[in-house]
């Protein structure tokens, strides 16, 4: 799979991975930050918000530009400047992913 395919998986909920990361990087503004920095996080409600599931299911947002594009190198790949510009530029410039709606089950 090509890498950068692979990284943007751990752009979502990556609440355990960037718990487990020394270095985290958005992909939408290129900053790079320690995980500590991170203080938004998306996907808990009200409802599930004593669920460990639903915790370690949670989004980083990017302390910087609020998106919901972080990664960290607990992924596996070594998060820099070079990287995350590819990143960028993948994503965010030129070929934007939509993520096709889940199908109602038949
Ligand atoms: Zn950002």
């Amino acid at each position: 799979m090509n890498e950068l395919l692979a990284a943007y998986r751990y752009t979502t909920n990556n609440f355990a991975q960037i718990g487990a990361s020394k270095v985290c990087g958005c992909c939408n503004c290129v900053a790079l930050f320690k995980p500590d920095d991170i203080v938004g996080w998306t996907g808990l409600t009200l409802q599930n918000l004593d669920d460990p599931k639903a915790i370690n299911d949670q989004t980083a947002m990017c302390p910087h530009c609020g998106s919901e594009a972080v990664l960290g190198d607990g992924c596996g790949f070594a998060i820099n400047a070079n990287f995350l510009a590819r990143m960028n530029e993948a994503w965010f410039q030129r070929t934007m992913i939509h993520r096709p709606k889940p199908k109602p089950a038949a």
